[in-house]
């Protein structure tokens, strides 16, 4: 039997409830729901009730809880905890590698010749795990090594199981002995507070008295890849780099597009079934999952939540699926592009403010009060999108994210905003400043407070903007499948808190002199929509005109990483981060130095990948059917050696290019090296390998093929 079709075989198969029993899925949902979270209920059943009083108290003013406070809390986590047969507990946090990191320290301790369980207040409220070991850019050469991870008690404590086993979760801020942040968590919760200052002012003006804090929420819809795990493990660039280096196109990609919404293969619908159950239990609220546009590609989409609770929930879904996909002997692949020519992965971080009255400040309302300052809002998010569209580019770029962006798949590099007609024809009005006709026939006169009620349903979709208004949100499409959504979000809230700000400094400025709130509101409108309508652009983002006009506008079109991340340390950027609190100038620095060295190991690991594979694989097994050609058709054989000699010669030019000693000594010109010099390098080989795996007999190419690995369910 050929090697291929004995993998295939191996590859496909799978059973319900493989490894000893599948989880007991009849459950009703609301029994299992946050089961392992130490939520609000339970510290209140399980607290006394004069430190739980303290801890509301504390956390309702933002003050730090006391140590006997912290002692009781840990108290009672451990034994709910232990009750639920955890062994472990651990600081949860989120270091700039994009990732969770958690170091697990044990409940018990020797006394006597026995262990006893002992979880104190202190070990609740701080740790300090090695920071030299986390990426941490100038603040790490400057300063001492010294980290604290810091509870964050805004994000419930949770419990994650594990076959032989259960752990603790606390999740943690994490932040240099300087008390500069080390992670994602802390810029994110200081953007939240910024906004909520300034959106609560802002409605005031509004006669809105009651709001005392806005949330900012998110929901991000997560795509990936579910392969046969057979096939992973024979592939050491998915391994090692998370995407495919080599691999030519199947004779069947989407075209016939029968997989989006399609039906779930079984096992993809079991393994699905099983993670929604496993996140359910740490609180998280999956709403939907479908088949995405690739063969073998999903999607799965929580309900939108506070924006520091959906970062470290989108945390565990990433973590969650990786973890489940491998009992169905599948894997998840979370690269923005693991398959070449194929479609890639991204995220589409829906984005709203909400109050604690229980109101979405972007719903469009339907009567005239509630427009105006919906549409205050709005237009505050078009200008702070316009302002900062660099700095929103920079927070989605990585290695992976460059082969999606710009390419004719996903948003383009350029940021800009989409209203939908019903919103942009309004918009149009606001822009003349005049009272006019409104699509639907109403009166629409900014001047007085006859404005006729938005559609919830501001317009129709469209799949090619990379900043999208949906109904009662904005949608940033363009975020990375494998990226923390923190990043993105901490800069939307800053950057729309600031334009919050000098809207309501105009609006209050009016209204002190004596203008109606209607009156002073229509010329500031007009003003901020037209200082920023080049970013709104309804038509089709993929096209080339939008290329050429978006150029006219004055648009930023950042095609990479290198050039994307240096949005970082514009003026404008550290200006406004600086504003609010939410990164200091430092802090930004270091950032753009981990990014930016991110980048360039990322491209230099898949430039060895591919040098490795191409050199010890793919060579060799071209080499040995060409042996075997010359002896039985050596009249076919010419073309297939000048391929392989093709391909020698590719690989000696990917070698070269990576050399140590032709790499820039400078990071900043070494990333701008990997993209130009080294990139192309690694394509080059891909090109040859590509068509040679279209001639090599099938059971001497070493690598599972896109027709086996995207096919196979
Ligand atoms: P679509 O495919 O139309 O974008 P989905 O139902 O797949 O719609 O996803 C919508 C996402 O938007 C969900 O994750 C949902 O929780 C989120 N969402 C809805 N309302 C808000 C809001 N006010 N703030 C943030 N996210 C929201
Ligand atoms: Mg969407």
């Amino acid at each position: 039997m050929s090697r291929v079709r004995q993998h295939n075989v191996m590859g496909a198969q799978w059973k319900p409830a493989a490894n000893g029993g599948a989880p007991a899925m009849e459950l009703d949902a609301t029994s299992v729901f946050g089961s392992n979270v130490f939520t609000d209920e339970v510290a209140k059943e399980l607290i006394d009730s004069a430190h739980y009083d303290q801890f509301k108290a504390a956390l309702a003013a933002g003050e730090p809880i006391g140590l006997e406070t912290a002692n009781a809390i840990a108290a009672a986590m451990m034994d709910w905890a232990i009750s639920k047969g955890a062994t472990h507990y651990t600081h949860w946090f989120q270091p700039l590698t994009g990732k969770t990191a958690e170091k697990h320290d044990s409940f018990y301790e020797p006394s006597e010749g026995k262990a006893i369980a002992a979880f104190k207040g202190k070990d609740l409220i701080q740790a300090e795990p090695d920071a030299s070991s986390f990426p941490s850019g100038g603040i790490r050469a400057t300063f001492e090594a010294r980290g604290y991870t810091a509870w964050d008690p805004t994000s419930p404590a949770f419990i994650l199981e594990n076959p032989n086993g259960a752990t603790l979760c606390i999740p943690t801020a994490f932040v240099s002995w300087t008390g500069e942040a080390l992670d994602t968590k802390i810029p994110l919760l200081r953007s939240m507070a910024a906004l909520s200052n300034s959106a609560v002012s802002a409605l005031q003006l509004f006669g809105d008295t009651e709001t005392k804090h806005v949330f900012t929420t998110a929901g991000a819809e997560q795509e990936y890849f579910l392969i046969p795990e057979h096939y992973y493990y024979e592939r050491p660039d998915l391994v090692t780099t998370g995407r495919t280096l080599f691999g030519a196109k199947p004779p069947k990609g989407h075209e016939l597009d029968d997989h989006y919404f399609g039906s779930i293969p079984e096992r993809v619908l079991a393994c699905m079934m099983e993670f929604e159950y496993e996140l359910a239990k740490v609180g998280v609220p999956i709403k939907t999952r479908h088949n995405e546009v690739a063969p073998a590609q999903y999607e799965v989409a929580p309900i939108f939540e506070s924006s520091n609770l959906s970062a470290d929930h989108q945390q565990l879904i990433m973590q969650t699926m990786q973890n489940v996909a491998r009992k169905y002997g599948l894997v998840c692949l979370l690269h923005e592009k693991p398959f070449a020519g194929v479609n890639g992965s991204g995220k589409h971080n829906n984005w709203s403010m909400g109050t604690d009255m229980g109101s979405n400040l972007l719903n469009p309302g339907d009567n005239p009060h509630d427009n105006l300052q919906f549409l205050f809002f709005c237009t505050a998010v078009i200008a702070a999108v316009n302002k900062h569209q660099g700095l929103l580019r920079a927070t989605i770029a990585s290695a992976g994210n460059d082969h999606r962006l710009g390419a004719n798949e996903a948003p383009p590099a350029i940021i800009s905003v989409y209203l939908g007609d019903l919103l942009a024809d309004i918009f149009e009005q606001i822009e003349k400043g005049a009272a006019t006709t409104s699509k639907e026939g109403g009166i629409l006169e900014l001047g007085s407070p006859v404005l006729p009620p938005l559609p919830a349903d501001a317009g129709d979709r469209n799949r090619t903007s990379p900043f999208a208004f949906t109904g009662n949100k904005f949608e940033f499409r363009a975020l990375g499948s494998n990226q923390s959504i923190s990043d993105p979000n901490t800069v939307l809230n800053t950057i729309v808190a600031e334009s919050i700000d000098e809207m309501a400094g105009k609006l209050k400025a009016a209204v002190d002199g004596g203008a109606s709130l209607e009156d002073a509101l229509g010329p500031i409108l007009t003003e901020t929509y037209n200082a920023s309508k080049r970013i709104v652009f309804n038509g089709d983002g993929y096209s080339e005109e939008w290329h050429a006009e978006a150029e006219q506008r004055g648009l930023l079109n950042l095609r990479t990483t290198p050039e994307a991340l240096k949005q970082w340390l514009e003026p404008t950027t550290v200006e406004t981060l600086g504003k609010y609190n939410v990164l200091s100038d430092r802090e930004l620095h270091s950032r753009y130095d981990v990014y930016i060295e991110q980048y360039v190991i990322k491209v230099n690991i898949e430039a060895e990948t591919a040098y490795d594979i191409a050199k010890s694989m793919l060579l060799p097994a071209a080499i040995r059917y060409l042996g075997e050609v010359k002896a039985a058709a050596p009249q076919l054989a010419g073309s297939i050696e000048t391929l392989v000699n093709e391909f020698d010669a590719a690989i000696t030019k990917l070698e070269t290019a990576n050399l140590d000693e032709n790499h820039p000594t400078d990071i900043i010109a070494e990333a701008d090296y990997m993209r130009d010099g080294v990139l192309p390098a690694i394509e080059g080989v891909r090109e040859v390998a590509d068509k040679l795996e279209r001639v090599v007999a099938d059971d001497l190419w070493p690598l599972p093929k896109y027709s086996e690995m995207l096919f196979v369910k």
